[in-house]
C-alpha cells in the first residue's frame, strides 16, 4: 500500500508517527523553498489530546499544566465571570509549538518507515508525483493541489489579526489561563511556566502598530510584573470550513478543512482528534484485511465533516457573542454567567466539549 502525505507541518509529523505505529510506510513530500518558521507561539493541547499525542510517540515535550481558566469581560473588574477547573486533570497543556515540531521532525527522521522527499508542491509536477498512490494526505494550506481542488469553503473573514508574544515576568504560582474579552477583542494569558505566559490578542481591525497593541496588553495586565516583553508575531484570522474533502485519491487535512478563531485553543485540537479518526479506520480496515486507500478519504469526510463544522460554527458563536456582548456593555453576559457559574452540568460539558469536540 502506498501512502504520501503533502506538508511537512507538524500535522503530517504526527499523522506520519501514527501510521508508522501501523507498521505502514509514508512518504512526506517537502518543498525546498518553504523556509523552515521561526515562532514564538505556543499551542494549548487539551489533557486527552496530549496524552493521546505522548501515548504513542513517547513525546519527552513536557507542557506546563494549566489547572484553570477564567474568564473576564470589559467590566467584570477583579471578579471572573466564569471558571472551568478539572479537580482530577489540568484543563489543557501549553507548550512552544518549535518544541513540539522539533520532537516530531526528529523521531520522524529517525523512522525507516518514513521517507522525506523533495518537489516543488506549488508546481503541476506534484500531480504526477502522487498519482501512483493508493491514499494522498494534504495537510498544506498553499500549494498546486489545496489552489486547484479544496477552494469550495465556507468562509468569513474576521477583519483582525491575532497578535502573539511572550512576557517574562516576576515568579508566581502560574497555573491559571485568563481570557478577557475586552472591547477590542479577546486577550488570553496563557501561562507556560512560573516566569513565563505566552499572551494571544485578537485585536478587532486591521490597522494598528505593534506599540499601540503592547499599550492595550498593558491596560488590561492586572495579573503579572512584567519583565520582559518578546516580538509580535501576527496572524490574520478566519472561519474557514472546507465543503469537500476529498478527491481522487486525494483526502485535504489540519488546517485545510477547518480554519477557526483562535479564541478557545481549540484549531490544532480538533485537527487531533482528526487524526485519532483516521487511526480508527485504518485499524478497522486493517483487521478486515481491505487495503488502506481512498475509501479512507471517504469514510474520515462521512464522520467528520458536520460534526467538525458544528463545532467551527459554535467557537464563531462563542467570538460573536462576546463581540456583541462588548457593544452592549456586557449587559447580556452579567446575569447570563451569574447564572452558568453556578451551574455543574454546563461546566462539566464544557470541559469534555473542549476536550473530546463532538465525537462523544
Ligand atoms: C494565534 C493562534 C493561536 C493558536 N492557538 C492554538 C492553541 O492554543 N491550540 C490549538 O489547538 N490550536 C491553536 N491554533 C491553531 C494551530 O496553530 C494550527 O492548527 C496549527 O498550527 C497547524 O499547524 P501545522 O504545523 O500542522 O500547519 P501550518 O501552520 O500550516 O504549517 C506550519 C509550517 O510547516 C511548514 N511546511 C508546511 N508545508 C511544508 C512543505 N511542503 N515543505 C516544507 N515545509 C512545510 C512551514 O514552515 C509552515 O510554516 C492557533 C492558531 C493561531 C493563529
Amino acid at each position: 500500500m502506498k501512502i504520501c502525505l503533502i506538508g511537512l507541518n507538524l500535522t503530517n509529523l504526527i499523522l506520519a508517527k501514527v501510521l508508522e505505529e501501523k507498521r505502514l510506510n509514508v512518504d512526506i513530500y517537502l518543498n525546498k523553498k518553504i523556509q523552515k518558521s521561526k515562532t514564538n507561539r505556543t499551542i494549548a493541547l487539551s489533557s486527552e489530546n496530549f496524552d493521546y499525542v505522548r501515548f504513542f510517540t513517547k513525546l519527552s515535550v513536557i507542557p506546563w499544566k494549566n489547572k484553570e481558566i477564567k474568564i473576564f469581560t470589559e467590566d467584570s473588574n477583579s471578579k471572573e465571570i466564569i471558571n472551568f477547573n478539572n479537580k482530577k486533570k489540568e484543563v489543557f497543556n501549553l507548550m512552544p509549538y518549535s518544541k513540539l515540531n522539533e520532537f516530531f521532525l526528529n523521531e520522524t527522521r529517525k523512522s525507516k518507515f518514513i521517507k522525506f522527499l523533495y518537489t516543488d508542491t506549488s508546481s503541476s509536477v506534484i500531480l504526477k508525483k502522487i498519482k501512483d498512490y493508493d491514499l494522498v494526505i494534504n495537510s498544506e494550506n498553499k500549494n498546486f493541489i489545496s489552489g486547484k481542488f479544496f477552494t469550495n469553503k465556507i468562509r468569513k473573514n474576521y477583519r483582525s489579526r491575532a497578535y502573539t508574544f511572550l512576557i517574562n515576568h516576576r515568579s508566581k504560582n502560574n497555573d491559571t489561563a485568563i481570557q478577557v474579552f475586552t472591547k477590542y477583542g479577546p486577550l488570553a494569558f496563557l501561562p507556560l511556566s512560573s516566569t513565563k505566559t505566552s499572551i494571544v490578542f485578537s485585536y478587532k481591525g486591521m490597522k494598528i502598530n505593534d506599540k499601540k497593541i503592547y499599550n492595550i496588553f498593558k491596560e488590561y495586565n492586572s495579573f503579572y510584573s512584567l519583565k520582559k516583553i518578546s516580538k509580535i508575531e501576527k496572524f490574520d484570522l478566519s472561519f474557514e470550513m472546507l465543503r469537500n474533502y476529498t478527491h481522487d485519491n486525494i483526502l485535504a487535512f489540519g488546517d485545510l478543512i477547518h480554519r477557526i478563531h483562535p479564541l478557545a485553543g481549540q484549531g490544532f485540537n480538533m485537527t487531533i482528534r482528526d487524526i485519532k479518526i483516521v487511526s480508527k479506520i485504518v485499524n478497522d480496515k486493517i483487521s478486515l484485511g481491505l487495503p488502506i486507500d481512498s475509501s479512507v478519504a471517504q469514510d474520515f469526510q462521512d464522520s467528520t465533516r458536520h460534526l467538525n463544522y458544528l463545532y467551527g460554527k459554535a467557537i464563531d458563536g462563542i467570538y460573536e457573542f462576546f463581540k456583541f456582548d462588548s457593544k452592549v456593555n456586557n449587559s447580556i453576559s452579567k446575569p447570563v454567567f451569574k447564572i452558568l457559574n453556578k451551574n455543574s452540568f454546563f461546566k462539566k460539558y464544557s470541559n469534555i466539549l473542549s476536550d473530546k469536540g463532538l465525537n462523544l
